[in-house]
């Protein structure tokens, strides 16, 4: 996307977080996705008239961490009542955090260098969800709606960034680091597709050295890829607006993922006055300096701080390696890494191995633990098994686990020894007398004519580099 020259996008990004407690933010039902609906529910969550709420500490420790990873003050804070009417919300008021939040000012570096100020990250509970029939899901239209109160009064930190960020593809990487944030820091699982990571964009349009212009903030952002697409529609709608002499109007709007665009759901005129008033069932929160010190301690290594320590075990890493280390971190098996280099396995296998092998369904890994992966690999780094076959044995242990020796037997693999693959390369010279003194001529295309006959020969049990090293030193 690109807005004419001296032109820009602004972006401000509030991301809602669900975090990882046992029970509720201000009662004890269970915090957990996915149970049959209006099970999780007692008088405090379905707001009862004479219910009262108990503040869940461990949500708060949760809050601090947050606070304290993005660099922002941990203070006294005070819950406000936020009233509006919903039907998943059955008090007809949010307890949320207003002009005290728990958190206040902080940053988050991203990758590129770019820094991102943090307003505020704050407590509030969570509605319940509807389920609207009809009328494509959305409650406009609507035959009938469901409502299920197992998510009432789960406990989210609201994450507000300043307005700081430039372009669809920082928004995207802010939002992708935050995560990594959220989950290092254990208070979250960052599952957007669950939607225990929600993101809402602000959006405005400007000439570079005015004023900002007016934003508005889209809704049911689900991946990161909708975000950022979402955003450069919008930049490009609101300037193709702007350009034809057209105002923004402040509003709230619906991004549509199928169709790609965004469209009005509400306008600020007929916006929310929320009479926000303090909540009287609830005392000032106010954390001991002792409790905040101990949260901060508690804190691992962020995201940056282990891309850095893994970057650090190449020597000039190429922009690949770094794209291989990101995801290692993202994937969350920088431990994999750490075993196997431990074990003298080259750092660069490890890392592409660890970013290539451990994702998708090997992420649920019963059976493929840090030793296991790391005593792969030195089979591979010793010539005992191929890249291939070693590929092939890190799946096998992913699903079944076992270990590695056990494994690479049952799957038939054997070491070729090198006298077995000569023997077979002179048959195949014998064969194709024309293909290898074409071969020997310097047309390296053969090369994999020969090769793929020695894989097929051997049940790809072969090491493509070692038989390439073979053909070589034959040509001389
Ligand atoms: P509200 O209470 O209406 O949500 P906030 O002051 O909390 O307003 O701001 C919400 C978000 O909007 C913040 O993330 C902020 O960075 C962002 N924001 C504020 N002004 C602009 C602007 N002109 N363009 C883009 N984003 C903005
Ligand atoms: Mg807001
Ligand atoms: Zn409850």
């Amino acid at each position: 996307m690109s807005l004419p020259e001296g032109w820009e996008v602004v972006v401000g990004l509030e991301v809602h977080t669900e975090l990882r407690t046992a029970t509720k933010l201000f009662c004890g039902c269970a915090n957990a996705f996915g149970a049959e609906p209006n099970t999780q529910t007692c008088p405090v969550c379905l707001g009862l008239p004479g219910s009262l709420p108990v503040l869940n500490r461990r949500a708060v420790e949760l809050a601090m961490a947050i606070g304290l990873a993005l660099h922002a003050t941990v203070s006294s804070s005070t819950f406000h009542r936020k009233n509006y009417f919903y039907p998943d919300m059955p008090k007809d008021f949010q307890i949320s955090q207003y002009d005290r939040p728990i958190n206040a000012g902080g940053y988050l570096d991203l990758p590129d260098g770019s820094r991102v100020g943090i307003e505020r990250a704050h407590l509030e509970e969570d509605t319940g969800k509807s389920t609207h029939l009809g009328g494509g899901g959305r409650i406009h239209g609507a035959e009938r709606s469901l409502v299920d109160y197992n998510r009432s009064g789960v406990p989210l930190v609201e994450i507000v960034s300043a307005p700081d960020i430039r372009s669809a593809a920082q928004a995207r990487a802010y939002a992708a680091e935050l995560r990594g944030i959220l989950i290092a820091t254990g208070a979250s699982d960052g599952r957007m597709e669950e939607g225990s990571m929600r993101v809402d964009a602000n959006v405005s349009v400007h000439r570079v050295g005015e004023p900002f212009g007016t934003r508005c903030e889209m809704k049911n952002l689900n991946s990161l890829r909708s975000l950022q697409r979402a955003i450069d529609y919008e930049a490009e709608r609101q300037y193709a607006l702007v350009a034809s002499g057209g105002v923004v109007r402040q509003e709230t709007r619906h991004w549509d993922e199928d169709r790609g665009v965004t469209s009005t759901m509400r306008s600020k005129e007929e916006a929310d006055d929320y009479r926000y008033f303090q909540e009287p069932d609830l005392v000032e929160l106010v954390p001991e300096p002792a409790w905040v010190e101990a949260v901060r301690a508690g804190l691992g290594p962020m995201p940056a701080a282990r891309r850095a320590h893994l970057a650090a075990l190449l020597d000039e890493p190429t922009p690949a390696q770094l794209d291989a280390v990101g995801t290692v971190v993202d994937l969350g098996v920088d431990d994999f890494v750490e075993a196997a280099v431990a074990q003298g396995v080259e750092a660069d296998r490890a890392i592409a191995r660890a970013a290539n092998e451990l994702a998708g369904e090997a992420r649920e890994r019963p059976g493929l633990t840090p030793g296991a992966f790391a005593a792969t690999l030195r089979l591979e780094q010793a010539g005992e098994l191929s890249a291939t076959q070693a590929k092939a044995v890190l799946a096998t242990l992913a699903l079944a686990g076992g270990d590695p020796v056990g494994v690479a037997r049952e799957l038939g693999f054997e070491r070729m020894a090198a006298g077995e693959l000569e023997g077979l390369i002179d048959g195949l010279i014998g064969e194709h007398p024309d293909e290898w003194g074409r071969f020997c001529e310097g047309d390296d295309k053969l090369a994999q004519f020969f090769t793929g006959r020695v894989m097929r020969a051997t049940r790809g049990q072969a090491d493509g580099k070692v038989v390439l090293d073979l053909l070589r030193a034959r040509r001389g």
